[in-house]
């Protein structure tokens, strides 16, 4: 790989994260691990579109184009254009496109890139996520398409550990609460910072989002659950009654009694003890619209 990137010129940018798997065993285990789909086309492919954001010199682009019907990869460098017009050159069914994948349309882009021959092809995610917009990321993603079946990045170990944190854990956090409104967030395996180029200071592992199919909570659920989540965390030492109390009208005594009635705990629970479905009861009750 680092042949062809010098024969391109090409000079790894931080601001973008690129930090490359050089390791040609572990894009195949990310891509072994989103073959969850049952179905097989009669060529051995998964009828689904993977979208993958960052394809950065395509290694791990292949490994999906071998297995899936379809790949739109989403990348944000313009000089990795021939870089990837040469790994890929083999692959008619991956499409890149350059831009950045914080101001890509995804509903309308996915909603078109899904059909093919007269049919609809079921949509994943499968990236090795640039580290400095991971949870960005992944809040777009489950926010604005509601047709992902699989979501599986790999990220930063930390990150890892607070996307697949319990309640009442000390990684739990915002983040944490806010995906489990989307799907079931698991911890795959680890990556080694050896593997990449250039080696970052931390490991990564490979974490696997599953959809709730059908969606567990409706918008209206998940948008007033998010302001509950936002304030219970945005004052981590404080009792939740003490957060709530500034993002609705009900006062301290009141919100004591719809606690206990709605979830059946007191007076002094935190905001990290809460499940998803406790944050969206506990919204319910208490934010008006
Ligand atoms: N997939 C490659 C691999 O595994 O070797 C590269 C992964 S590297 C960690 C992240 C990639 O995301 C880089 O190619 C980087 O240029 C790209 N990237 C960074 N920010 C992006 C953005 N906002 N939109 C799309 N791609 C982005």
């Amino acid at each position: 790989m680092s042949e062809i990137l010098n024969r391109h010129g090409f000079t790894f940018q931080k601001k973008y994260g690129q930090n490359f798997l050089r390791d040609p065993k572990v894009p195949k285990r990310i891509a072994d691990a989103c073959t969850e789909y049952g179905e097989r086309n009669g060529d051995g492919k998964i009828p689904a579109l993977v979208l993958e954001i960052g394809p950065g010199a395509g290694i791990l682009t292949k490994e999906l184009a071998e297995r899936f019907e379809k790949v739109l990869a989403v990348e944000i460098d313009e000089k990795l254009k021939g870089v990837l017009a040469e790994t890929l050159a083999e692959y008619p069914n991956v499409k890149v496109i350059f831009g950045d994948i914080m101001k890509i349309n995804l509903p309308e882009l996915l909603e078109s890139e899904r059909e093919k021959d007269g049919k609809r092809l079921h949509v994943s995610v499968c990236a090795n996520l640039p580290y400095y917009i991971t949870t960005p990321i992944l809040m777009k993603l489950a926010e604005t398409y509601h047709g992902f079946d699989y979501v599986t990045v790999m990220v930063q170990k930390e990150v890892a550990l607070r996307l697949t944190a319990a309640p009442k854990s000390a990684d739990y956090g915002s983040i944490t609460a806010s995906l489990n409104l989307y799907g079931s967030v698991k911890k795959l395996f680890s990556v080694p910072a050896g593997c990449f180029v250039p080696k970052p200071k931390v490991d990564s592992a490979v974490v696997r989002i599953s959809m709730y199919k059908p969606a567990k909570f409706t918008d209206e659920q998940i948008e007033k659950a998010k302001k509950v989540i936002k304030a219970a965390f945005s004052v981590r030492r404080k009792t939740l009654i003490n957060a709530l109390s500034q993002v609705c009208d009900y006062n301290k005594e009141e919100l004591k009694e719809i606690i206990f009635e709605t979830l059946g705990k007191d007076a002094n629970v935190r905001g990290e003890e809460l499940d998803e479905t406790q944050f969206v009861k506990l919204a319910e009750r208490i934010i008006k619209e």
